[in-house]
Formats: C-alpha cells, sequence, structure tokens
C-alpha cells in the first residue's frame, strides 16, 4: 500500500490544475464498467490525465479483489508515465458509517471511497425508494452520509446526494449538501466533483467555493468516452486554469 490518497487532496480553493488532471473513480468491466484496465490507463495516458485511480464496486463477499489488485500493480509498473492508484467504492450498510467491504480489502487500496447507493433498512434489508417522500429520501440519504463522514474507513465521500438526484433529477436541499460539506471537513474526507450525480454543476462548485472542501475528481468512468470528463467540465468552468 502506498501512501493513503487522503493526504494528497487540496481544498477547493487550492485546485491547481496537476490536481484537477486526474480522474479518482472509475470502474472496469470486473463489474459494470465497459473496458478493461489496459484499454484504460492506454486511453489515460491519451488524454494527458497524470492521475487515475480504479475504484471497483466492492461488498463483503467479494473474492476477486486481490487478484484484481495484482492485475493493476503489473499494468502500473509497466506504465510509469501515469500514477494508478487501486481503490474500491464500497457503500454504506448503517447510518455508523460501516462499509460493504473487508477489512483486507481496505487495506489493499490505495484509496477508497464511501457513498449511499442504497438504504439500509435495518433488519438487513433494503428500503424501495419508492416507498419514500421526498423529504425522507433526502433525510435518509443525508444520515446515511453523515455515518460516512462520522466513521468509515474512507478517503472519499463520492457523489454526495446522488440517489436524490437520480430519483428526482435535481440535486438534494442546499442546506443539506451545505452541512455535508462542512461535515466532512472535520476529518478532512474529500468530498467528490462528479460529472454523473450533478443537476447544477455551477451551484455545486459555488457551495464549494463558500465551504472550501477537500474535494476528489471523479467521473464515475463505466464507458471510455467518460474518461477525464471531470477534470475537462472544471476547465471549462475556469477550476485550476493557472493564469
Ligand atoms: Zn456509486
Ligand atoms: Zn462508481
Amino acid at each position: 500500500m502506498v501512501e493513503r490518497e487522503r493526504n494528497k487532496f487540496v481544498r477547493f480553493l487550492d485546485l491547481k490544475w496537476a490536481d484537477i488532471n486526474c480522474d479518482l473513480h472509475l470502474h472496469t468491466s470486473r463489474t459494470d464498467g465497459k473496458a478493461g484496465p489496459k484499454a484504460i490507463i492506454k486511453y489515460a495516458i491519451e488524454r494527458g490525465l497524470r492521475r487515475i485511480a480504479f475504484t471497483e464496486h466492492v461488498r463483503r463477499d467479494t473474492k476477486w479483489f486481490h487478484e484484481f489488485t495484482a492485475e493493476l500493480c503489473k499494468e502500473r509498473e509497466i506504465h510509469p508515465q501515469i500514477e494508478v492508484l487501486i481503490g474500491c467504492e464500497a457503500k454504506a450498510i448503517d447510518r455508523q458509517g460501516s462499509l460493504d467491504a473487508t477489512e483486507e480489502i481496505i487495506n489493499e487500496c490505495d484509496i477508497v471511497l464511501g457513498c449511499v447507493h442504497r438504504f439500509p433498512d435495518g433488519t438487513g434489508a433494503y428500503t424501495d425508494f419508492s416507498t419514500l417522500s421526498q423529504e425522507q429520501m433526502a433525510q435518509i440519504e443525508f444520515e446515511l452520509t453523515l455515518g460516512l463522514l462520522e466513521a468509515a474507513p474512507i478517503d472519499v465521500l463520492a457523489h454526495p446526494g446522488g440517489m436524490y438526484f437520480r430519483r428526482y433529477s435535481t440535486d438534494i436541499p442546499r442546506d443539506i449538501m451545505r452541512t455535508i460539506l462542512r461535515k466532512s471537513l472535520e476529518r478532512k474526507i474529500a468530498v467528490e466533483v462528479n460529472t454523473s450525480y450533478l443537476g447544477d454543476f455551477a451551484s455545486f462548485l459555488s457551495l464549494c467555493a463558500e465551504i472550501n472542501p477537500y474535494v476528489s475528481i471523479g467521473s464515475d468512468m463505466h464507458s471510455l468516452e467518460q474518461l477525464g470528463e471531470c477534470r475537462d467540465r472544471l476547465r471549462k468552468y475556469g477550476i485550476g486554469v493557472e493564469e
């Protein structure tokens, strides 16, 4: 394991080109992505990315993680021109910040993304989103997120408000997002700026400018053409572009 990625994140207002020229949220054909590591690394080099992180979906019963890590280690050895991080994306399984990942998996990672994907109902099952009101959706996602920020062994909070956005095609209420960003500063957990789960990108950036959290840049890439998407979007907004 290299130095955990957490130590390298910078705060939003300090972002330079070198900090945004990366993509730290990628999925491969090992889970629900379309491309394999080789093709992704090759394309990342072509796109001029300085750093990428493979952050596959894992669960507590995932058996292939060690083997996958070994495959990635080989690839990064033969591509020294780009920094390749090995990580995972794990979901919250309760409101206390427990992750759907084993300690062995976490220990093999350079970077761990924590996220809310489903709403555990406390009995080992998950709540059907369609039974919830819009307010309940926001509140439960918020509580699960707070658990991650308070206690989970994570470096990055992936796609905050993402489930709410996917269901309503609008961002989680701004006061909730503001509290999430503020809370992230307590344990210096980076909040992900992403291109897949935000309705109003500019509004999210203005909140980042207000709270100035540590940030991670991730496209949640599932197919190659999405690689570096978040970097390119930030650049359009003038973030990390040196005078
Ligand atoms: Zn996710
Ligand atoms: Zn993802």
